[in-house]
């Protein structure tokens, strides 16, 4: 069923590099896997704005956003955003090439790019309204990006820049804990075996926190090697009650939701400004069912709900959700170089394997990330 064929849908008239056609998968209307195409004819992309760079990719990683954004995910606020970087060429979304980060090399940079100069090795995670990375160029602004690890090849890198600036986001900006403030922190990360949990749970163990987690029992192994000091294998075991027996978290991230919002904020320590941060959140589902206004004004709403339900004894319920972020990248790329953090590769997907490669990211047990070698 994994079909390659071209797109013949009209691309956005955006101004092409010179002309210049490249590799790439990419989709002509949302749907299943069956919709993605692999094309050498796609339009190159070029830099449009003075802080944007062109980058050749060699290699990215599949996320579980690209699986959802296949299928329509998000559509309806990218769609806005999108206007904004399109409107000049007044393109729809289609051909639409997924894709979220990338390990690559500068190409060009615009005029106003200061840090970064052709030939430079970088890894990047770029915004949800931007043409993907699951081709052989794509465009990133200079604020998006960072000298990728010097100690890390191309694949290996390509691995963490989405999952890293999420967890980025989620755990020290929203969760408000630094490289100076985790030393001892209790921080309880559910779903540590897949991509963003095998980072985030070194992240903290880099930063001397105290890492609770919770993952299925063939991967408690992988997760200890990490470094997690209590373990809890949801497969056999009473996550709620174990977690209620040693509770007193400073920091809760949940990337699952589920039935986990439901007795988290009773897990944070009282009076000491402790967080549940949920990456689950229905703002993007909410516009696409209801539009944007009456989408918003529903998340707003759940939004309050939630706080109100668990502000109680000083703890808050929060959302974060990914947000590019190179001044994050650039500090993980020297944890990655003092050997504090390294990448979790389930496995490596050729190129043209592409489908394949989302086909395991959709069955959603990965152990670590799932990256596709281009160059
Ligand atoms: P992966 O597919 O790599 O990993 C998912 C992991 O979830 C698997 O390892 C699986 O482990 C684990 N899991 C599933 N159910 C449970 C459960 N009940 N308890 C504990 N673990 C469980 O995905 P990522 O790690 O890259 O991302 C995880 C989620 O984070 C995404 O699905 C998305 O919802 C969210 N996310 C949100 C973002 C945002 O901006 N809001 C950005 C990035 C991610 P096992 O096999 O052991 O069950």
């Amino acid at each position: 069923l994994l079909r390659r064929r071209f797109c013949t849908k009209s691309a956005p008239k955006v101004k092409t590099r010179m002309g210049k056609q490249m590799g790439a998968w990419q989709i002509c209307q949302y749907g299943g896997n069956e919709e993605l195409t692999q094309t050498t004819a796609a339009r190159a992309p070029s830099i449009q704005k003075p802080t944007d760079l062109l980058i050749e990719i060699h290699a990215a990683s599949v996320n579980p956003i690209d699986t959802l954004m296949r299928g329509g995910y998000g559509k309806t606020m990218l769609n806005m955003l999108r206007q904004g970087l399109w409107n000049q060429a007044g393109g729809t979304e289609f051909p639409l090439i997924l894709g979220r980060d990338f390990s690559g090399v500068v190409m060009e940079t615009g005029k106003d790019v200061t840090r970064y100069k052709p030939g430079d090795e970088v890894w990047g995670a770029i915004a949800a309204q931007r043409q993907g990375t699951h081709a052989q160029y794509c465009i990133v602004g200079q604020s998006e990006i960072s000298h990728k690890p010097k100690s890390l090849s191309h694949v290996e890198a390509a691995s963490l820049p989405y999952v890293a600036v999420t967890t980025w986001t989620a755990l020290c900006q929203v969760g408000g804990l630094t490289q100076k403030n985790a030393q001892n922190q209790r921080v309880l990360i559910h779903g540590g075996s897949g991509g963003l949990g095998t980072f985030a749970i070194q992240l903290m163990k880099a930063w001397g926190a105290e890492v609770t987690t919770t993952c299925s029992t063939d991967a408690v192994g992988l997760v200890q090697s990490l470094g997690a000091d209590v373990v809890i294998d949801y497969k056999t075991q009473d996550v709620q009650s174990e977690l209620q027996r040693i509770s007193g978290f400073d920091v809760i991230l949940d990337p699952i939701g589920g039935k986990i919002p439901t007795f988290s904020t009773d897990l944070l320590k009282s009076w000491r400004n402790s967080k549940y941060v949920t990456l689950v959140t229905p703002v993007l589902s909410n516009t696409d069912k209801f539009g944007i206004p009456l989408g918003l004004f529903t998340s707003a709403t759940s939004f309050g709900t939630n706080i109100i339900k668990g502000i109680s004894n000083g703890r808050s319920y929060r959302w974060a959700l990914f947000i590019p972020n190179g001044n994050a990248l650039g500090q993980i790329a020297k944890l990655v170089d003092d050997g504090k953090i390294e990448p979790v590769i389930d496995k490596v997907f050729t190129f043209d394997q592409l489908p394949d490669a989302f086909q395991k990211v959709e069955g959603k047990h990965g152990r670590g990330k799932t990256v596709i070698s281009i160059k």
